[in-house]
């Protein structure tokens, strides 16, 4: 569904957080055009990651001038140290969703991009739809995975059977599974409960597809990042990360151009870890233009050296509650 029009190109390398408050592990500390408050909580030390993104790792490493990941002691996460590296052969990574050894986020926060620069999350939203099995066979073809933020009712109804199958598919093939709210409506508009119960009615069916309550949300529109009443009911839904983007081909706008993906992409190269915004359906949208538009993504995004990761690796988090 249509994101507000406003977060488009502005919101490329826009980094949006949560104020008044220092990170938590793995949180953002720094980095241009960040807003928040430029500390960690104690047992983190600030960490410079690239000019646009520091963030909070464990222990007491002060060399904020240390860009390689390799170097940080992260005890809670081997997979990183292997993943950094722009060696087309390693996209076949493995990541099967057989036990996440992520750590539990613990509180919640906005976020937009990815922690380690070379990484690349690849999201579809508003799945799922007559085209997921399609995008399913192109990313196992292509050797990605990606994460798919779903709704209860829009195109497919969560009742139904083949929700359902698509989004048991979705986890068993590696991909990450988050929340885009039951019914897609702006949580800045709604009350504290009502937002509850737009994120315990999908959860009931996420969990009968996957046995799991998801920790991740996109929410609908972007929209929510700094206002109280939404990020308080979030985290008493026991969220622990609200995920918006830093690159989006405005699929939902443009019917899937794929001269202006590759602009947008190649706009983003360099600037650090990069989360794209898809939809698993837009107006205008066939199989064919939605494939095309994946591939030429993919292909792009592999080109400038990144890698793909699920927003589970891209966060450094566990996706499930
Ligand atoms: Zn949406």
């Amino acid at each position: 569904m249509k994101s507000l029009l406003f977060i488009g190109l502005a919101a490329l390398n826009l980094v949006q957080y949560a104020n008044a408050a220092c990170a938590g592990a793995y949180g953002q500390c720094g980095g241009k055009n960040f807003q928040g408050e430029k500390c960690c909580n104690s047992g983190y030390t600030c960490v410079v990651q690239n000019e646009w993104y520091s963030n909070c790792q464990p222990g007491g490493n002060n060399n904020a001038s240390n860009n390689n990941w390799n170097n940080n002691n992260n005890n809670n996460n081997n997979n990183w140290n292997n993943n950094n590296n722009n060696n087309n052969n390693n996209w076949n990574n493995n990541n099967n969703n057989s036990g996440s050894s992520y750590p539990k986020g613990t509180n919640l926060q906005f976020y937009s991009q990815c922690k380690n620069p070379n990484h690349w999350a690849m999201t579809y939203d508003d799945g799922p739809t007559e085209f997921a099995d399609a995008i399913l066979d192109l990313l196992k073809q292509k050797g990605v995975k990606a994460t798919f933020f779903v709704l209860g009712k829009m195109y497919m109804d969560m009742n139904s059977s083949e929700w359902t199958r698509i989004v048991k598919r979705m986890y068993n093939e590696g991909h990450t599974v988050g929340s885009h709210t039951f019914s897609h409506n702006d949580l800045t508009q709604l009350s504290y409960n009502q937002i509850i119960n737009e994120m315990t009615q999908l959860e009931s069916g996420i969990q009968k597809a996957i046995g799991k309550k998801p920790a991740f949300m996109r929410p609908p529109y972007g929209s929510g990042n700094g206002n109280q009443n939404v990020m308080n009911a979030l985290k008493a839904a026991g969220y622990t990360a609200a995920i918006t983007w830093n690159v989006d081909p405005m699929d939902y706008s443009n019917g899937g151009d794929t001269n202006y993906a590759k602009q947008v992409i190649n706009q983003a190269k360099g600037k650090g870890g990069i989360i794209t915004l898809n939809h698993l359906k837009y107006g205008g949208a066939s199989k064919q233009g939605i494939l095309n538009l994946a591939s030429t993504i993919i292909d792009q995004m592999k080109a400038n050296g990144y890698t793909p990761v699920t927003m589970e690796q891209c966060l450094g988090m566990s996706a499930y509650q």
